[in-house]
């Protein structure tokens, strides 16, 4: 292991932030979890576990973050690193680089589920994968398009959840949650919609309610293989964990593809194509890292 120096992680979520000084080749040598405060809070608790860390295992040469949203996530902009519009109270404005700047080393920001996506690319269920999509369902709905290790973006990151999937009022008459659309995809299969449509979560629900929701998730899926042809597509969060939902989803893309994608990475029955992730809670931190790696190539 060169002394190149180690890789500082983050990975920002709405309620804590799971941070890691980690070794070029992923050994973390330490870790701890903070609660996501005000930036006033969490940025000096950061700032402390970070140079507490590295006085002792040695100096951090890079930083990778996967945060909440919505962040400015293009490198080429001004406010790179900075939340935009996030509804989270006093994070809007609050900026990675203000808080990790003082280190004097690249910092490389995206998306949380971005973060995942690479970490499920690198370690987890999307291994061996030239194009992942990986999507999580669960407070919110959002995909990461993986290409060759690299997330990919257009003028801001992708945001699949507030695609609008056919909605039958005849057979669901719930008009969705989101502020903007009501009934995207989001609005009508995140977790808050399930709960408030139903008044409980989708693995207390039966195989009708499991069966409506994979119909929303499918459309999403079908879309991914159609704008993106990914080797593979993963489906994590809190919501895919009701039983027989994952199994829903691959008849209902099956069915919405119609035999029209024909490619060897398209099993029969999509067992081998549509997966549950591999890391779980890890994919998040494995992705930081891998953004930090990033960060030093393109230094
Ligand atoms: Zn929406």
């Amino acid at each position: 292991m060169s002394e190149e120096g180690l890789i500082g992680a983050v990975e920002a979520g709405g309620t804590k932030f799971v941070l890691a000084l980690a070794r070029r080749d992923g050994t973390i040598l330490a870790r701890v979890r903070i609660p996501t405060n005000t930036p006033e809070q969490t940025w000096p608790a950061m700032q402390s576990f970070f140079a507490e860390s590295s006085a002792q295992h040695g100096p951090i040469s890079a930083f990778g973050v996967a945060s909440f949203g919505p962040i400015d996530i293009d490198p080429c902009s001004a406010a790179y690193g900075t939340f935009t519009t996030t509804p989270k109270p006093g994070w809007a404005g609050a900026r990675f680089h203000d808080a990790l700047g003082s280190f004097g080393a690249p910092i490389k920001v995206d998306t949380d589920v971005n973060g995942a996506a690479i970490g499920e690319w690198l370690e987890g269920a999307g291994q061996g994968c030239r194009t992942l999509a990986y999507t999580t369902i669960g407070t919110g709905i959002g995909t990461g398009v993986v290409h060759e290790g690299r997330s990919i973006m257009g003028i801001s990151h992708f945001e699949s959840g507030h695609i609008r999937p056919p909605h039958d009022r005849s057979r669901d008459a719930f008009e969705g949650i989101c502020p903007f659309h009501g009934n995207c995809l989001e609005g009508l299969a995140c977790g808050p919609a399930i709960e408030q449509r139903w008044g409980k979560s989708l693995d207390r629900l039966g195989p009708e309610e499991v069966d409506l929701v994979a119909g929303y998730i499918a459309h999403l899926a079908s879309t991914l293989v159609l704008l993106h042809m990914p080797d593979r597509l993963i489906f994590g969060g809190g919501v895919m964990k009701a039983a027989g939902l994952i199994e829903a989803v691959r008849e209902q893309t099956e069915r919405a593809l119609a035999g029209y994608v024909r490619h060897p990475r398209l099993d029969p029955g999509l067992e081998r194509y549509i997966v549950t992730p591999g890391l779980g809670d890890d994919a998040g931190i494995t992705g930081a890292i891998e953004l930090g790696r990033q960060a030093l190539l393109s230094r």
